[in-house]
């Protein structure tokens, strides 16, 4: 306990850790290097914290990176869950008054999931946090998730990242921003091999980027705040506690980077176990759902995508083992080897694991749903585009009518939506005449969906597939350019607005006129070429 920090934690990072691959740090270590130009710096302070404006673009040229990362995933499924926790959480903090207006206006407040088996999630400035899949894997409900969101969370409205980048003094926010990727790329799980080469640079720039034990323990007794105010159960940081300490005494650390940036300090569990006291201690563990068993399965399953381990996710279904489990652990196992068997290709035995749990969930709605949408992603996936619709109509999802505010339908749920755009783009194939109208319904869902959720680069992505299937060159190039706007990258988003505004011409002088739609089209493309130009201009400014 009296070592010195370093000896105890030689791998300790402060951002917490993520992992993300060398390919992302390398190109902006090289640039921060040759462009940092201090007297052109923007606010970083003379005096205290950084600006929450000066962070959450500094958490933007974070973001920007993590996107193109191909670690980076958003499993509409899986980010419907974490959202529905992160979600409430934020709400409890505006409440609580721990989140001020300003800083909720201000900062991104976005999931961001990771492709990684170890368990980790990470704040990063500006409102960004980071989740690996495999703390989603080995969490045992919502609760428990939601207390390490809420710490992290509590990291961000507590301004301890603006302190800690503050600390770095004539560091550019460029030059921060190459620290933080490099810490990022060398947390990286030890199977992805290449992180490492750039672990001794991180190693000497991490020490300055710590959390102190008292941001810690302020994260710890904020969060828990936050996670009750918003309904979770107190049980939930408890147990979590546990579930890290049972790692912490195995040594697990390789499997639980969590643990390396937040180590069990005999201050931390002295608080956690003063919590416990008002009514938790020895109440009753919270029950494994149905729902989050799946969605775990879920998350073990994308987060582990090699042929063994989909094998043995497939294994534990034929187990002799199963029947004695309770429900939702069956579910769970069922799950996994589901989408384990579509994603090897052997749908007889998807379907079979499928049978067997519709049998268990049909009491559940919010399990019912999970397996529903399952249903119609295997489909998809074994090429039956026809019986997938099928799954997703609205009779199939207890629909009478469409009527209703937008955003409102269970049509219109995420992870339902996005699935109908690629059912109708893989329908679409081939047979684009036969197919018009699920491609024009889905057309319009998108762009209500996208008038909401203007940042929904997926959303956005589907969209342009389904302008080009139509044949709406111009529409196409300009959603494509918004999916960029969407991952914050300006330049390549203006080359495509350029695209679009070049395309029109063309069509202009090919037609010897237009119509008004075409008219409209075009003036969208200028404003918004325009909009990002300007964009991009105060992006440069940054560096
Ligand atoms: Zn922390």
């Amino acid at each position: 306990m009296l070592q010195p920090r370093a000896r105890l934690r030689p791998v300790r990072t402060a951002i917490c850790l993520i992992a993300l691959s060398l390919v992302t740090a390398a190109p902006i270590v090289a640039q921060s290097v040759a462009g940092s130009n201090a007297e052109r710096m923007p606010t970083l302070g003379d005096a205290s914290d950084l600006t929450s404006a000066a962070e959450r673009r500094l958490g933007d040229s974070v973001a920007r990176e993590i996107y193109r990362d191909p670690e980076y995933l958003d499993d509409p499924v899986l980010m419907d869950y974490v959202n529905g926790i992160w979600q409430p959480l934020l709400a409890a903090a505006r409440l609580r008054g721990d989140l001020s207006p300003e800083l909720a206006e201000r900062f991104a407040w976005e999931i961001m999931l990771v492709r990684d088996r170890t368990v980790n999630a990470f704040a990063l400035p500006g409102g960004y946090l980071g989740v690996n899949l495999g703390l989603i894997a080995v969490v045992s409900s919502r609760d428990e998730l939601a207390s390490v969101l809420a710490h992290e969370l509590s990291h961000v409205t507590q301004r301890h990242i603006s302190r800690l980048i503050s600390k770095q003094g004539q560091q550019t926010p460029w030059m921060i921003a190459a620290m933080l990727l490099g810490i990022l790329a060398a947390s990286k799980s030890p199977d992805a091999g290449s992180a490492l080469i750039v672990g001794g640079q991180a190693l000497a720039v991490q020490s300055q980027l710590n959390f102190s034990r008292d941001m810690e323990r302020e994260a710890d007794r904020v969060g828990f705040g936050v996670m009750t105010q918003a309904g979770f159960a107190a049980q939930g940081f408890v147990s979590m506690f546990d579930k890290l300490q049972q790692a912490s005494r195995l040594n697990d650390n390789s499997a639980y980077p969590y643990l390396r940036s937040h180590p069990l300090t005999t201050e931390r569990i002295a608080d956690m176990q003063a919590r416990q006291a008002p009514g938790v201690a020895g109440s009753e563990p919270i029950a494994l759902t149905l729902e989050h068993a799946m969605v775990a399965a879920r998350a073990a399953v994308l987060a582990n995508p090699g042929v063994d381990a989909l094998r043995a996710m497939q294994a534990l279904a034929d187990g002799i083992a199963l029947p004695g489990l309770i429900a939702a652990k069956q579910a769970g196992v069922l799950y996994g080897a589901a989408l384990a068997a579509s994603q090897l290709r052997d749908f007889v035995n998807a379907e079979i694991y499928l049978k067997r749990l519709t049998l268990l969930v049909q009491a559940d709605a919010s399990a019912v749903r999970l397996v529903h949408l399952l249903k119609a992603e295997i489909a998809l996936t074994a090429g039956d585009a026809a019986r997938a619709a099928a799954l997703l109509s609205a009779p199939a999802l207890g629909l009478v009518s469409r009527a209703g505010p937008a955003g409102q339908t269970a049509e219109m749920r995420r992870p339902e939506l996005l699935l109908r755009a690629q059912i109708a783009l893989q329908s679409g194939q081939g047979a684009p005449v036969s197919n018009t109208a699920a491609i024009k319904a889905i057309a319009q869902d998108l762009q209500t969906w996208l008038v909401v959720h203007p940042h929904d680069a997926s959303a956005w992505q589907l969209l342009a597939s389904v302008y080009a299937v139509q044949g709406q060159s111009v529409r196409a190039i300009r959603a494509d350019a918004e999916t960029q706007v969407a991952r914050l990258d300006y330049a390549a988003a203006l080359d495509r607005f350029k695209a679009a505004q070049e395309l029109v011409r063309q069509q202009r002088t090919n037609n010897g006129g237009d119509g008004a739609a075409d008219h409209i089209e075009a003036s969208i493309v200028d404003t918004r070429q325009r909009q990002v130009q300007a964009l991009l201009k105060e992006q440069a400014l940054d560096r």
